[in-house]
């Protein structure tokens, strides 16, 4: 019995060698400088803003340089699967206009190096691992859960290193026969790799991000194949996929740059050069005076959905991310305000290296303003209504039912050079116009500053929408006229006069307007006044006018 009969005991329907693969997948016929990339997510049911960090960092970087940006589904690990994320993961991709050129979806797959899926390339790891065993450099273990704790166990009493290696892996050293019969008496087991590694060796290694770094050999047995459902583990399937889909940069967060070692000596083992890797930093979120890693469980930043829910223009989180993604981003930007991040150079030297990289949700919140402010209207009304759709019903009816007069809401103050930046995001636009319209206004907390008294109130209101208010004023006779309704009251209507004159005065034209203002509105702070009343047309105004005189 020798590692042939083993390995067709082990794999008794793979018939295929791995030269048929390498045939079947050849190099890509691309330019020396063209990339291949790949967004490799799991379908774990969450798309984190870190995933998609590295999707758009993968996509920048085969985009520009004319090469491949794939994408590939990881669900090698089928406990974690949860249905239905895959196409969560494709959603937002989609949204964000980060389009693979190969991919596979819904049994549709666009691509020569396909299947994109996992799950669906058993055979074609089975054959590599086969060849392993083949050669003498896999082998079946047997140990069971509880003999690998004692093991752990015992390596962290003595204080040795934890792992199955050397002297450790203890079923490297069953004999062929014995590997057979408790294959054939059904005894579970996995295949581990047969490392050949020195962990007292170093090796050098390039990572694109923290340039080179020194490394210590693998030794360990890690396990290539999982015994329940006979799926690799993610070590092998990165070096199976990546070496047949020719994969030359492999952006990935930096939790697996402590797996390099084991990558490296896979790649090693089949004579084939690695493909360059990206380890990005984590996303750090900073909480009191720490910093810390954004999580899932804590931080609703932390998802994709997060941006979506609350209407964050796509630009706008690509934008913020691209700036933790490059410190030289945003003075390139400012500089190069046509144009858009695809003609950015984006280099990963130019990425925090060490430490993490902070993400700060109000840096988003700023470029998120500007970029709404910068829309027209009407772009910004469509874009609402878009959103709405998924998200506010009760918008959705408005907008619909009002488009001209929304339009015209969104024209306060926009339009010019420096437009008002009051939207963070789409979700708080309605609370922020809600007085503009009768179904969502809601008479409560009026914000009345320094007029309360009732009486007075009714009496600047009814005075100015009985002799001075005229919906074909222009800004100027609009101004002019409360400042005559300020004098006709008994009000400044210059503000220094006042001043000056404090006890000649009930008070000024400003705490006119404010009465004004908040009887329109509520609120104490709004866009243009003059805008507002002219939108607002005299029977809105009327209406609201007449709560005061009713009371
Ligand atoms: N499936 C792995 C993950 O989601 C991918 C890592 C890689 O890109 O190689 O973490
Ligand atoms: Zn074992």
């Amino acid at each position: 019995m020798n590692n042939i009969d083993l390995s067709n005991l082990i794999f008794p329907d793979i018939n295929k060698s791995i030269e048929y693969y390498k045939d079947m997948y050849p190099s890509r016929n691309l330019d020396e400088s063209a990339k291949v990339t790949r967004f490799a997510p799991s379908p774990t049911g969450f798309v984190h803003l870190g995933n998609f960090e590295t999707a758009l960092i993968n996509y920048i970087l085969a985009k520009t340089s004319n090469g491949i940006f794939y994408l590939r589904c990881e669900d090698t690990d089928q406990s974690r699967k949860v249905d239905g994320s895959f196409d969560k993961i494709v959603d937002v991709l989609n949204k964000y206009n980060i389009k693979p050129d190969e991919y596979e979806f819904n049994n549709n797959i666009v691509g020569n190096y396909g299947p994109y899926i996992q799950s669906k390339r058993r055979e074609i790891y089975h054959t590599f691992i086969k060849y392993l065993i083949q050669i003498g450099k896999a082998y079946p273990c047997f140990c069971t859960k509880e003999q690998l704790n004692n093991k752990r166990k015992k390596q962290e009493q003595n204080k040795e290193r934890i792992g199955y290696y050397g002297r450790h892996a203890n079923c490297r050293n069953l004999s062929i026969d014995e590997q057979i019969s408790n294959i054939k008496n059904g005894i579970p087991y996995v295949i581990r790799f047969k490392s050949s590694g020195d962990n007292n060796k170093r090796f050098d290694f390039n990572d694109l991000v923290r340039g080179i770094i020194s490394l210590p050999e693998n030794d360990q047995d890690f396990v290539i194949m999982k015994s329940n459902d006979r799926l690799p583990t993610y070590h092998f399937a990165h070096f199976v996929d990546d070496y047949l889909m020719h994969t030359t940069h492999v952006v990935r967060g930096e939790e697996w740059l402590s797996s390099v070692p084991i990558h490296i000596e896979l790649f090693q083992t089949f004579n084939t050069k690695h493909p360059k890797y990206i380890h990005i930093p984590l996303l750090l979120k900073k909480e009191g005076n720490n910093l810390r890693k954004i999580s899932k469980r804590k931080d609703p930043e932390a998802s994709m959905t997060f941006y979506e829910e609350k209407g964050y223009p796509t630009q706008a989180v690509i934008e913020s991310l691209m700036t933790i993604i490059n410190s030289n981003y945003e003075t390139w930007h400012d500089n190069n305000k046509d144009k858009i991040y695809l003609d950015f150079i984006f280099s990963p030297k130019k990425m925090s290296a060490t430490g993490g990289a902070l993400y700060d949700i109000e840096k988003l919140n700023n470029i998120s303003k500007n970029y709404i402010s910068k829309l027209s209207a009407k772009e910004l009304y469509n874009r609402v209504l878009n959103w709405s759709k998924k998200y506010d019903k009760e918008l959705e009816l408005l907008l619909k039912k009002y488009p001209e007069y929304t339009i015209k809401i969104f024209n306060i103050e926009r339009e010019q050079k420096n437009p008002r930046k009051d939207f963070i995001c789409f979700s708080d636009i309605k609370n922020q116009i809600c007085y503009m319209y009768d179904e969502l206004f809601k008479e409560k907390n009026y914000e009345f500053d320094k007029i309360t008294d009732h009486k007075e109130i009714e009496k600047i209101l009814k005075t100015y929408i009985d002799k001075y208010y005229d919906i074909n004023d222009d800004k100027d006779t609009w101004f002019n006229k409360l400042k005559l309704l300020s004098e006709e009251l008994g009000y400044a209507s210059n503000i220094k006069e006042y001043k000056l004159n404090l006890d000649k005065y009930k008070g000024s034209i400003a705490d006119i307007s404010t009465v004004i203002r908040v009887a329109l509105t509520t609120k104490k702070i709004t866009p243009d006044l003059y805008e507002i009343l002219k939108i607002l047309g005299k029977e809105r105004i009327k209406k609201r006018f007449e709560v005061f005189y009713l009371n």
